[in-house]
């Protein structure tokens, strides 16, 4: 029998290969097989061996994916039969990732596995848009919450009234959808309907699209402007330092324009 294998769960960041982390780009480029979401960089699938095994287990367009549980066995029968696992996740593995549970299929099946952080779509995205996610005197702290419909109303789900209390900056994922839930909520438990508030397209690629307003219009603003997911939500006064602070951001999404554009011709 093959010497059991191995499992590296990657965070492959939230679109700007470049924000690929170095450990991570050294174990991709060894794997043996290399199992991907959708909205990872294909610039970073190509450093992945000639000869590896690429296996996709998301659709881009009907957001089906492939269940988690067929992903988690996937991953043990490879290690089973030696290989070197390379899966690469969205952003950061641990930050509503579902990275926990493949970790624990992982321990169940006594694969061995290791976990590589990568930069969370929570944390960049907004800071390609110009928007620091605290800011002194603006924001001491900030929650990530899911927008998913599923956890809204569940029991450890989203404390409302926490939430919308104090000045602290929130950043929703998976929250297209439910955005007027989101905003009817946060402004009736008492964020003050001025508040400002982004939502973020396709942040951090060449594709992004920022659509800023207040938590009283961000909903119109968006659907305005037909906000499809993945985007994030953001509400915050540390909303309102976007304009001065995300010039950057334009130059460095050229670059990736224009590199996606040569790969492509
Ligand atoms: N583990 C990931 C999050 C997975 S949940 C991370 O750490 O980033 C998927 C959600 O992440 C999407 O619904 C969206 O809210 C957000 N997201 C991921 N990539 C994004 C991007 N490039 N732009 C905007 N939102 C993104």
């Amino acid at each position: 029998m093959a010497k059991t294998g191995i499992v590296y769960l990657i965070g492959a960041g939230p679109g700007d290969p470049g924000l690929f982390t170095i450990r991570g780009l050294e174990l991709l480029r060894r794997a043996d097989v290399v199992v991907y979401d959708r909205l990872i960089a294909p610039e970073l699938l190509r450093e992945a061996r000639a000869d590896a095994v690429m296996v996709y287990v998301g659709k881009a367009t009907s957001h089906h994916t492939l269940p988690q549980c067929e992903i988690n066995s996937m991953l043990v029968e490879h290690a089973r039969h030696g290989a070197m696992v390379a899966r690469l996740k969205g952003g950061d593995p641990f930050v509503f990732g579902r990275g926990g549970e493949e970790g624990l299929a992982l321990l169940a099946a006594h694969i061995p596995f290791e976990v590589v952080p990568g930069v969370t779509s929570a944390i960049a995205v907004p800071a390609y848009a110009g928007i620091p996610v605290t800011h002194r005197n603006i924001a001491s702290s900030v929650t990530f919450v899911t927008g998913h419909e599923n956890t809204l109303h569940t029991e450890t789900g989203v404390d409302w009234c926490t939430l919308a209390a104090g000045k602290g900056t929130l950043v929703f994922l998976m929250g297209v959808t439910n955005l007027p839930t989101i905003v009817k909520e946060l402004i009736e438990n008492g964020r003050p309907p001025e508040t400002p508030a982004a939502m973020i397209e396709r942040g951090a690629t060449s594709d992004q699209r920022v659509v800023v307003g207040t938590l009283a219009d961000i909903h119109e603003r968006a659907r305005a402007a037909q906000v499809q997911p993945p985007a994030i939500t953001i509400v915050g006064e540390v909303v309102s330092l976007a304009e001065l602070l995300g010039g950057w951001s334009a130059r460095r999404l050229r670059t990736l324009y224009r590199r996606a554009e040569e790969n492509d011709g």
